[in-house]
């Protein structure tokens, strides 16, 4: 793969899908293998989040159970597409709802 084609890939943001009436669960594209799409949960491990990739389940999870706090380390690149696709999509919306809701 050429240079240039690999900086493009690296640039392109993963899909992310919200699912159908919930807050804090997406599908997320996987970047190695196309077409697939990973489970995200941002609620879980208080807040930190939860993936069902590899990296995550293999790496970020093991930690978490032993009591590590949340942090953007133990976070694999689906939930962290996943947290910012949140904070610029969902946040204004609930904001903006909230908002409605107090005047
Ligand atoms: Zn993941």
């Amino acid at each position: 793969m050429s240079k240039l084609s690999k900086t493009k890939i690296a640039l392109t943001p993963l899909s992310v899908e919200p699912l159908e009436g919930e807050w804090f669960r997406f599908h997320v594209g996987s970047r190695s293998t196309p077409g697939r799409k990973h489970l995200v949960d941002l609620e879980e491990n208080n807040g930190n989040g939860r993936c069902n990739c590899i990296h995550f389940e293999c790496h970020c999870q093991p930690q978490l159970r032993r009591g590590a706090l949340p942090c953007n380390g133990l976070r694999c690149a689906h939930i962290r597409r996943a947290r910012d696709y949140f904070l610029d999509e969902i946040l204004p919306k609930l904001a903006k709802a909230l908002t409605r809701r107090n005047s």
